[in-house]
């Protein structure tokens, strides 16, 4: 959390900068600022300067100026904060507390809009002119075409393949174990052996799933959810889930109908 789900979210609310100059920069922690160049040389590349576009690529907002592009990952437990206001109330994994001391990052609008960002665990930053390339396609239109390429070569399990941001951008550890819950597919399962018929499934579950869960508001409200905890059982066939780590991260799943 947040994923491409939440960011889409934090996309919408600052679609309001759209064609409006920038007043001003605070960089409230100095190690939020990622990548070449320092601060001032943010300020001089933004400041003055009218956001043409607002995009997102997987769980990255982006800002285009005329010259350069101002990328703001949400890490953890980031949320974007608008006019005062957070963009999403509630976010698994942080505290609600809109406390000015997990205030990172600020931008002020010639139109009176603020955006900011407020990051209690502090795993987001900003950065000028990031790396767009190495990002995979967007979750939110993967095709299998797309995902097949993905998958093909790699001997990992398909958990680990679909959290890396570099095969597929967007997906985030709880839409990553509703998706391959609601596909019947095995956390642990090596990527390469999936079918083509189950990759095809699996991109149009993504999409799906994503599709489903941005109407309810939030990676966090998946089918699996309420069942994330000891003694959870799988909402299908209500036999016990396992917790196990897989890919680095918590995952719950259901041996019974996940293979
Ligand atoms: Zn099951």
């Amino acid at each position: 959390m947040p994923e491409a789900i939440e960011v889409e979210i934090y996309k919408k609310m600052a679609e309001r900068a759209s064609g409006q100059k920038v007043t001003g920069v605070e960089i409230v922690d100095g190690n939020y600022l990622r990548g070449e160049g320092t601060e001032k040389y943010l300020k001089d590349e933004i400041v003055h300067k009218e956001v043409q576009q607002v995009r997102r690529h997987g769980k990255l907002l982006l800002l285009d100026f005329d010259t350069s592009t101002l990328g703001i990952r949400f890490g953890m437990t980031g949320r974007l904060v608008v006019n005062g206001v957070p963009a999403i109330e509630a976010l698994l994994y942080t505290t609600n507390l809109l406390d000015t001391k997990y205030e990172r990052f600020v931008l002020y609008f010639a139109n009176g809009l603020v955006l900011g960002v407020s990051d209690p665990r502090r795993f987001g930053n900003v950065e000028l002119n990031p790396n767009e390339k190495k990002l995979g396609p967007d979750a939110y239109t993967i095709k299998s075409a797309h995902l097949i390429r993905a998958l093909s070569s790699s001997r990992a399990t398909i958990k680990s393949q679909l959290l890396n941001q570099t095969k597929i951008a967007g997906i985030g550890n709880l839409l990553c174990d509703e998706v391959l819950w609601r596909s019947g597919i095995s956390p642990k399962k090596e990527a390469s052996l999936l079918s083509k018929k189950q990759v095809e499934g699996l991109a149009k579950v993504i999409r799906n799933t994503i599709k489903n869960l941005e109407e309810r508001g939030g990676s966090h409200l998946g089918d699996l959810q309420k069942n994330r905890q000891k003694n959870g059982v799988c909402p299908i066939e209500k036999s016990p889930l396992l917790c196990e780590n897989v890919g680095g991260r918590t995952t719950w799943w259901c041996p019974a109908h996940q293979v």
